[in-house]
């Protein structure tokens, strides 16, 4: 009594929920397949006895012996593979000997037991071990029908070879064991079918819920980085205004310092937006023609006076010097690579040292060209064990870094994801205390002519001519409104003011202005809606006229928005007087080239 509750509490313990359904539908299978043959073959073992049948009961022995061991594998020790084997291995026995040793032919007990090994074996054993169990029965048995065939003329499958009782019995259990297989393992498979419907089910709200949250955490940057966008831009622009103002030179210190650190945390909101964009592969780099000596010639220049100051030779070098380069592609973010490995090849390099941007040619054929852009710094260089994390988000070579040279870690990030958007990678070579080298290829397609503006001999003549511009101002915010009116005071321009769309609609109807300064968050009219309307005027001389927009969001954002058409142009907050001045330049150049 004792061993059945153990053996029962050994099998419930196999059949826990942690079981998939396919491993339980499996374990008892196994389990009533063995009670149920192990009980009919002791009943026909006794009856043969009983008729002093000994050869049988004798070979239904071994086969019981066999599935004892079976059983004792699966309850006693959890292997229920092995178990499996020796439980097919026995029944293929009764059939091999059947037609082997003793010439009893087919009767429908063996049919039933070769039924029982296919679906047994597939069930428990998966579908390798099916087919070699269900041809090692079956075989036998159909060379065994075709050698009857050709002996007797015909393929007879007798009906009786047991005594009536025992064969009664084995007919009637072999059709419960193969019910009960059947039905175990469908109930396990639909089972299965369930959990994995609920689970798709749950794995579906997740999904959304991450999506919200993602679309949550995006909207949420966004706001942000606008609403710190818009009182730096009154930060940084004051500055620049105060230090054209003939500051006394301990204010002009005061100054830098302050547009030092504001210009810090500009390029921090920048980057985890940016980065937090490109997470979301939301960055789609802009297509348009521009000249690479040109804009190599302004970065380098933007870098130059930080670096004389700290005593650092920096070398442009470029294999298209003398043959100005036009191609079409992402001004802005390869300016925004260039800054950044610039930028830190200048912060790790100590006085004396050599920053060289090299820009060679690769590959270059009638419509492309192919960079190769190397940026090779005397500085600290990177420890070999260093040279992948610094790649990761927020990640510095070592602690020491952020205290000495400050940064977050989020450049190198940013700028080897842009290089992936172009379709290339960013390769480093690095040696502690010697330098380093960040290399990258770009593919361009080339413009077909050069662009006309350069080539205008007037353009200098043009520059100058801002002041005659009529600008009409189209802003709400006051101090936004006082640090555009200084700028344009600076350059003698003519401007008037409008506080929202509406009025800024109304005002450029009159036909007085050549440009708007449109803001694009402002009450009663949004600028994106002014523009709109102005788009839709009759006039066409005034619906065309040049609508420059202000806005705090991000280039990525304005550039995505449907609304982006209307507009000519755009300035993120906080811009420097300096890129205002080249837009409205660009405006008089293209009045002047009508
Ligand atoms: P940050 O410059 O803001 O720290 P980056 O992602 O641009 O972040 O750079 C990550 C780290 O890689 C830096 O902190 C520095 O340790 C290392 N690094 C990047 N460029 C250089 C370089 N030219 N020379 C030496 N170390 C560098």
């Amino acid at each position: 009594m004792n061993i059945i509750i153990r053996l029962r509490e050994k099998y419930a313990a196999l059949l826990t929920d942690k079981q998939i359904p396919l491993m339980q539908s499996r374990i008892k299978i196994l389990a009533y397949g063995l009670i149920l043959m192990m009980a009919l073959l002791s009943l026909i073992i006794i009856n043969s006895l009983i008729r002093a049948d000994y050869a049988t009961s004798m070979r239904l022995s071994v086969s019981v012996i066999t599935m004892c061991t079976a059983q004792y594998f699966l309850i006693e020790k959890g292997k229920w593979r092995m178990s499996a084997h020796l439980f097919l291995l026995s029944l293929c026995s009764i059939i091999w000997t059947n037609l082997l040793l003793y010439n009893f032919g087919i009767n429908l007990v063996s049919l039933q037991l070769s039924l029982i090994i296919i679906s047994a074996s597939f069930y428990t054993l998966g579908k390798n071990w099916g087919i070699i169990y269900s041809l090692a029965n079956v075989l036998p048995i159909v060379i065994h029908l075709l050698i009857t065939r050709s002996q007797h003329g015909k393929i007879t499958v007798t009906p009786l070879q047991l005594h009536d009782n025992s064969f009664m019995l084995a007919l009637i259990v072999n059709f419960g064991i193969l019910i009960t297989m059947h039905y175990e393992f469908f109930k396990s498979f639909f089972k299965s079918h369930y959990k994995e419907r609920e689970l798709n089910t749950k794995l579906q709200s997740a999904l959304q819920e991450a999506q919200e949250a993602t679309r949550l955490r995006s909207d949420f940057l966004s706001s942000m980085s606008h609403e710190l966008r818009t009182p730096l831009h009154a930060v940084i622009g004051l500055i620049n205004i105060l230090s054209v103002e003939n500051p006394r030179k301990d204010q002009e210190e005061n100054l830098a310092i302050l547009r030092f650190s504001a210009e810090n945390l500009l390029a921090l909101i920048n980057d985890t937006l940016d980065f937090s964009k490109m997470n979301e592969d939301k960055i789609i780099l802009n297509k348009s023609p521009f000249n690479l000596n040109l804009l190599l010639q302004n970065i380098l220049a933007s870098f130059k006076p930080k670096a004389e100051t700290r005593g650092i030779d920096l070398r442009l070098n470029i294999d298209f010097e003398n043959a100005p380069l036009h191609i079409i592609g992402d001004q802005t973010r390869l300016t925004q690579i260039l800054n950044n490995l610039i930028s830190n090849a200048v912060k790790f390099t100590d006085q004396t040292g050599i920053v060289e941007i090299s820009i060679s040619t690769k590959t270059r054929d009638e419509d492309e060209v192919t960079l190769l852009f190397t940026i090779k710094d005397s500085g600290i260089g990177i420890p070999k064990n260093k040279q992948s994390i610094i790649f990761e988000p927020f990640l510095q070579a070592n602690n020491n870094i952020t205290k000495r040279y400050g940064g977050t870690g989020l450049g190198l990030a940013i700028v080897k994801r842009l290089i992936k958007l172009h379709e290339s990678e960013l390769i480093l070579q690095s040696e502690e205390n010697i330098g380093s080298a960040f290399s990258f290829e770009l593919r361009y397609k080339l413009t077909p002519t050069s662009t006309p503006q350069e080539n205008s001999p007037a353009v200098t003549t043009v520059i100058s001519s801002i002041s005659n511009l009529n600008i009409l101002i189209a802003e709400d915010n006051i101090i936004n409104i006082m640090l555009l009116k200084k700028i344009l005071d600076q350059w003698n321009c003519n401007y008037s003011l409008s506080k929202n769309g509406k009025e800024a609609l109304d005002m450029v109807k009159t036909g007085a202005f050549d440009v708007v300064l449109m803001d694009i968050h402002m009450p009663v009219m949004d600028g994106f809606e002014a523009s709109r309307q102005i788009r839709e005027l009759p006039d066409v001389n005034i619906s065309k006229i040049k609508i420059i927009a202000l806005t705090a969001s991000s280039d990525v954002d304005i550039q995505q928005s449907f609304s982006y058409t209307y507009l000519d142009d755009y300035l993120t907050k906080p811009f420097s007087s300096q890129l205002l001045k080249e837009k409205l330049e660009a405006v008089v150049q293209q009045q002047s080239g009508k």
